[in-house]
Parts: structure tokens; sequence; C-alpha cells
């Protein structure tokens, strides 16, 4: 299908949006995408309802551009959902772009799903074989499916009947022709919140997409719990029994949401603050300053520069307008592809000997790369900084992390992987270390990490050898 491998179901980081009882709603949806462009840059899509009608706008390409002529002010209706999505590569084609829009005996359906099902392979198989036709290779569409054959007439019940069949990390919005039914996985691995505008509601990823559009933050849609929002307000269902304790993506607090969000009940900033503390005391560095790989980073060194007492500074400058698409011209050099990212700064840089502080490492090329750069632009020693653990299993949740074979920490030792960076020191933060940054440690899933997975995986969908199936299985036990 358009080149995407049959049976494979894409794992995808991605950002959703819902705005319902709201003038405009299409527009405040696209605006609301906008806040989440991080979580996904690669496609995005807004479908937007009038009561009677769906008006679907989507495009392959960042939300500005692809709403640029859209006119969605002019779109009809009070309802809407969208998305913003992240794949990996293959199967983006326009097929895939979420929301996923259906039309089945209950009416019209739009659904949008951040996160990934661990079961999705399975269930999918068994829907093909008594017949199902699948539309996209998105692991999201099994919903779709599952909600057509429910018994029940009425979406909620639908939904919940798919929800008890599926396995693994969803925080997702559905569109009915009336209605928004917002619904987050029993472990709670992605965020999901719902915001207040003007007579309505809204329900988004991250709550920097509610600060955007002007919503006052209500709270989390909880674990487990389902959110139907129409014109006679909000009504609420738990579908199935929350996870205990639940499993936050520990990932969203160190890299993957905005600092400016509050997500899992505190305001990612602080966490990530607390992060560069603690790595400061776990592994202080002999140097004159601190910076950051901006922008995930710079909160971490930020905290990092407070316990240290080493001065922060601006030594990387980063380029916000690269798209995927760059075209490298051919000219001499190295690194071209870290270099039309980050410019260093040599008036900070030279003569100094510099902590430089990076939230993760997964493959290495980028940190290997960007200490290349540093020493080009005259920092007398590099002392690398990391505010997370050595990443070593891939995630299975919906974070995009290459297979085992790719990530550098499941390869090489601390000593390797300093000597293959090229730096004077290297230090990653403890497990223990950063999770007692978190209030409570034990609602954060951490299987990137330490390969225990909270919810059992499909290793085949990553490809992994049969030693490191195994080990997934056994882990989940
Ligand atoms: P590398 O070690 O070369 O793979 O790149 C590490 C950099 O990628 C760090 O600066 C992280 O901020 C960033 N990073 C971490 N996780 C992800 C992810 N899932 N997708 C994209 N970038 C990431």
């Amino acid at each position: 299908m358009n080149g995407a491998h049959p049976g494979k179901c894409w794992h995808e980081e991605c950002g959703v949006f819902a705005a319902v009882g709201v003038p405009q709603a299409a527009a405040i949806t696209a605006l609301g995408l906008h806040a989440l462009q991080h979580r996904g840059q690669e496609a995005t899509g807004v479908v937007a309802s009038d009561g009677a009608s769906f008006h679907v706008t989507k495009g392959i390409g960042l939300v500005a551009d692809v709403y640029r002529d859209a006119h969605l002010e002019n779109v009809p209706g009070q309802l809407a959902i969208g998305h913003n999505r992240y794949s990996t590569a293959g199967g983006l084609t326009l097929e895939n772009t979420q929301p996923l829009r259906v039309v089945y005996r209950g009416g019209s359906l739009a659904l949008a799903h951040n996160g990934n099902l661990t079961n999705a392979r399975e269930v999918r198989a068994g829907l093909e074989e008594s017949g199902s036709i699948f539309q996209t290779t998105l692991d999201t569409e099994v919903f779709l499916h599952l909600m057509a054959l429910s018994g029940s007439q009425q979406v909620e019940e639908a939904l919940a009947e798919a929800a008890r069949q599926v396995k693994g990390a969803y925080s997702l919005v559905v569109l009915t022709e009336h209605a928004v039914v917002a619904l987050r996985d029993p472990h709670g691995f992605r965020p999901l919140c719902l915001g207040r505008l003007g007579d309505g509601y809204v329900v988004a990823s991250e709550t920097c997409a509610l600060d955007l559009v002007g919503a006052e933050f209500l709270r989390e849609v909880e674990p487990g719990e389902m959110v139907t929002l129409d014109p006679h307000g909000l009504r609420t269902r738990r579908v199935l029994p929350a996870a205990e304790p639940p499993q936050h993506c520990v990932f969203e607090h160190i890299y993957f949401s905005r600092p400016d969000s509050v997500v899992f009940g505190e305001t990612v900033d602080r966490v990530r603050r607390r992060l560069g503390q603690q790595l400061a005391r776990e592994h202080p560095a002999d140097a004159d300053l601190v910076i950051a790989v901006p922008d995930s980073s710079n909160s971490i060194a930020l905290g990092f520069s407070e316990e240290s007492g080493l001065p922060y500074e601006l030594g990387l400058i980063r380029n916000h307008y690269v798209g995927r698409t760059f075209i490298q011209p051919n000219q001499p050099g190295r690194d071209f592809g870290v270099r039309v990212k980050f410019n260093p700064v040599a008036e900070v840089l030279a003569g100094r000997r510099v902590v430089v502080v990076d939230d993760s490492i997964v493959r290495g090329t980028t940190s290997r790369k960007l200490v290349r750069l540093l020493r080009r632009a005259g920092a007398t020693q590099v002392h690398f900084r990391v505010g997370s653990p050595p990443v070593t299993h891939p995630c299975f949740y919906g974070i995009d992390t290459p297979s085992r074979r790719e990530l550098i920490g499941a390869l090489k030792t601390v000593a390797e992987i300093r000597e293959y960076l090229g730096v004077d020191s290297l230090g990653y933060l403890s497990l223990e270390g950063m999770l007692a940054t978190e209030r409570e440690p034990r609602r954060f899933c951490r299987a990137c990490f330490t390969g225990q997975y909270p919810v059992p995986v499909d290793p085949q969908a990553r490809k992994l050898s049969l030693e490191e199936t195994e080990r997934a299985r056994t882990s989940a036990r």
C-alpha cells in the first residue's frame, strides 16, 4: 500500500486536539495544533462537524503551511478534532494522515489517536481474516473496525467495546455529528487534558495548546476514563479500570512535552530543572560554563547551572526553520545535518571548558557531531551530561525510538560511548536519580531505560532478535 509494508503498523508520536461548542471550531483546532507542532511535524488534519456533515482538511507538512490557504475560519460547525502526525520512515501518505474519517451504520465518525497499540497486528489480522478491508497502515484504524462491528449503535458504547479489545497506549478523540468523545487508556501512557473555552470545551495532548486558544485548564482525562462533550455539557464514565499504578511516560517529562505544559500533574519545566540539579549532583564537572543542546534541554541545563554554580550560557543557537526536506547543497564539510540545525557561538566557547547538557542520547550520532562542532568553535574541554539514563530499549507505547540495534546505550558501555563521542567526560543521570525527580516515581513507565514493559509488547513489530523477543516477554510477565 503506497510503498508501505503490508501489515506493518507505524509507530507514531502525535498530538491531538478537539473543540466542542466553540464558534469556528475548525480554526480553533488548527490553532491548538499549532501549539502541538512539536509532537508531530509530518502531517496534520482537521475534521469539523456542522451537525449534518463533516468537513475534512488534511495535508502533509507543518500546521502553518497546510492550513495557510484553507480558510478554516469559514468552515461551518462548532465541533472539530485535529491531529499532528510524526511518523517514522515510510507510510507517509495522505491516507495515513489522521483524523481517520469513516461512515458506518451509526453515522459519520472521525478519530485521532496519540499512542501505540501493542496488539494492533494481532487484532488487525483477526479482522482481516473475517473480511475487513483496511484503508491505512495505522494501528489506529482497528478502533474504527472494532466499533463498526460492535453490537451497539451508540458511539460511546461501541468505543468502549473497542477499547476492551485493544492494548497499549491511546489518548484519543472521536468526532460524531453532534459530540466529541475523549478516551485515555487505563495506564495513562500519553497525556490528555480538558479545558473550558467560553461556553464550550477543548481537549488537548498538552496544556500549552489550551493556553494558545485561551482556554482554562480544567483537569486531565483520567486513565481509563471516557469523556463525552456535546452541547449539553460534559459527561464522564469509566470504561476500563485504571491501572494501579498508572504508567505515565517519563520521556514526556524528559524530552517530548513542551516545558510550559502541565503534564501528569506537573509543569514540565519544573521536572526538568530537578533533572538538571540531580545530574549536577551525580556528575559534577570542573568547567567554566554550562550550555544546553537547545531547545529540549534548556530547562535541564538551567537546573545543572543552578546546582553547580557554573554560569549558563547560550553556546549553541538552533535554527527552528529546518524542514525535513531541506536540500543539502553539494558543498564541502561534514556534519551538515547538524550544522544546519545548530550553530556554535565561538565567542562564548573559545578557550573555555564547557559542560554540554542534553536530555537524552538515542543513537549518539547527533551528539557526536555536536561535540566536533563545539571543539571546532574553540572549546578546550567538552564534558557531556545527559539528563536521563542510557536509552537501552525501544518504546512500544508511542515514542519513536529505533530498534535496539541502533540504540547506542544498548550497544556500548558508558566508557565506550565517551570514546565514541570524543568527550573529556560523560555522565548519564542514574535511573534512581531520574525517578527521584518525580513526585511519585511508581506512576511512571521507564521501559526505554529498563526493558521492563508494563504492557506486553509485540516484539515483531520492531523486528527484534529472538533473544530480545524473549527478554521483552519475560519482563512483561
Ligand atoms: P541521537 O543520540 O543522535 O539519536 O540524538 C539525540 C537527540 O535527539 C537529543 O538531543 C534528543 O533531544 C533528541 N531526541 C530524543 N528522543 C527523540 C525522539 N524520539 N525523536 C526525535 N528526537 C529525539
